[in-house]
């Protein structure tokens, strides 16, 4: 009896063993196996092959660059000096209900981005415009509530104009506006001062000035900025005018195909050199005439200025 029990327990040792084995073999058979690497002084002159770490190595975080600072604003931008190609197109007065939607399908077919210098009570009356303008890519600025000439106003309805109207931008868009231009460009010192100090707005006029406002032909708007636009340049038009929109497909072509780049007025500026650069032909875009040499040419006495036979035109 004793030696039937030490038989079975060397039987079932066995068995034991045998199992475990088979499930050992079992579970080598299924582990990748790794080539055997040939020791470098095995063979000579071969490469020795590098095998890849079993465990990734931890990624080393990228370092997060730190923003250049943009320089300080000046208190006005006639245009601005840049080393590329960059041009701000501008719409003044609207949104318009039916012209700024439809300038804003060209843009968008285009990839174009441009300024709208927004009237407040237009906002306020379409700000579903405002917000698509937004949306799309565009930066929206301010041109007063109601239109008037700022230098006419008191100080009170100065400020009631450039306040209610940042605020009609800001709860159509969400966007806290930077930018100011005075209707007609009517403007002195003390209000530049005050849009500037009082308000944190720059004062945003233009170089191109196609009076589209005045000339109500499509024609003459393309001919006119493309002719008069160059690097840097912040061209003036107005976007409740159909004849100023139906100028804009030609002029967004013509000047893209210059090499033009539309930028926003605050990219424009974001890119502003402190002095003009001399423009040499290596960064010029084919099309697109040089600047102007550093050193004008000595200019010849102008003749005295004869008294203006009709009065001066008034600006609307
Ligand atoms: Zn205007």
């Amino acid at each position: 009896m004793k030696l039937k029990i030490w038989s079975l327990a060397a039987l079932a040792f066995t068995i034991a063993i045998v199992l475990f084995t088979a499930a050992s073999l079992a579970a080598k058979a299924q582990l990748p196996t790794r080539p055997s690497i040939p020791a470098e002084s095995a063979i000579a002159g071969l490469p020795t092959i590098a095998t890849a770490p079993l465990v990734e190595a931890t990624p080393t975080p990228t370092p997060v660059p730190t923003p250049t600072p943009l320089p300080p604003r000046k208190a006005t931008y006639n245009k601005c000096h840049v080393a590329g190609s960059e041009i701000a197109m501008t719409f003044d007065d609207g949104p318009h209900p039916k012209l700024t939607p439809m300038l804003l399908d060209m843009m968008k077919e285009r990839g174009i981005k441009g300024t709208f210098f927004l009237v407040g009570k237009n906002v306020a009356e379409y700000p579903e415009i405002a917000q698509r303008i937004v949306a799309e890519g565009h930066e929206v600025a301010n041109h007063s509530w109601a239109h008037p000439q700022l230098t006419k106003l008191a100080p009170d309805a100065l400020k009631k104009e450039i306040a209610d109207t940042n605020d009609a931008i800001h709860r159509a868009t969400g966007i806290q506006t930077t930018l100011m231009r005075p209707p007609y460009g009517a403007i002195n010192a003390s209000i530049t001062k005050r849009l500037n100090e009082e308000f944190g707005l720059t004062v945003a006029m233009w170089s191109v000035d196609p009076l589209d406002w005045k000339i109500r032909n499509a024609a003459h708007v393309t001919k006119f900025i493309t002719e008069k636009a160059a690097p840097g340049a912040i061209i003036l038009a107005h976007d409740i005018h159909p004849s100023t929109v139906q100028a804009m497909p030609a002029v967004f072509d013509t000047l893209t195909a210059k090499g033009y780049k539309f930028v926003t007025m605050s990219e424009l500026i974001a890119l502003d050199l402190p002095a003009p650069i001399q423009t040499t032909p290596a960064n010029t875009p084919a099309g697109i005439p040089a600047a102007n040499p550093a050193i004008p040419p000595i200019a010849t006495p102008a003749p005295p200025i004869a008294p203006r036979a009709t009065p001066a035109t008034t600006i609307p």
